[in-house]
This record gives structure tokens, sequence and C-alpha cells, in this order.
């Protein structure tokens, strides 16, 4: 199994070593809690966060 990783940058939660969102490779396996953004612009919490795509976002992220 895949070990899921969070974006430090945009908090994208991602199986890969890039972030698709922001390109950074700045990712962490210590992220806690995600929400899932179905459309960002109807969303409260993706505004808070400055989500613009739709998809799954870590709410804590590990240092
Ligand atoms: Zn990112």
């Amino acid at each position: 199994m895949v070990v899921e990783k969070a974006c430090k940058k945009c908090h994208r939660i991602i199986k890969g070593d890039i972030c698709p969102v922001c390109k950074s490779t700045e990712l962490t396996a210590n992220w806690k809690g995600y929400i899932l953004v179905i459309d960002p612009e109807k969303s409260e919490v993706a505004k808070n966060f400055n989500i613009t795509t739709p998809g799954k976002y870590a709410l804590r992220v590990g240092k």
C-alpha cells in the first residue's frame, strides 16, 4: 500500500512525489484529518484554505 502524503504548501493529499496542484516536492507523511473538496467555489472550508482545485486536502500538516 502506498503511503498518502500531504503537500506542505497547499495541503493536497497525494500518492506520489510531486504535488499536482502547486508542483511542490515538499511533502510529508505527517498529517492529520482531511477534507474532500468537490466544488471549491461553493465550499467555505476551501476558501479558508485557499483551495481552488477539487480533491482531498489535509486539515493539519506537520513540519
Ligand atoms: Zn501543493
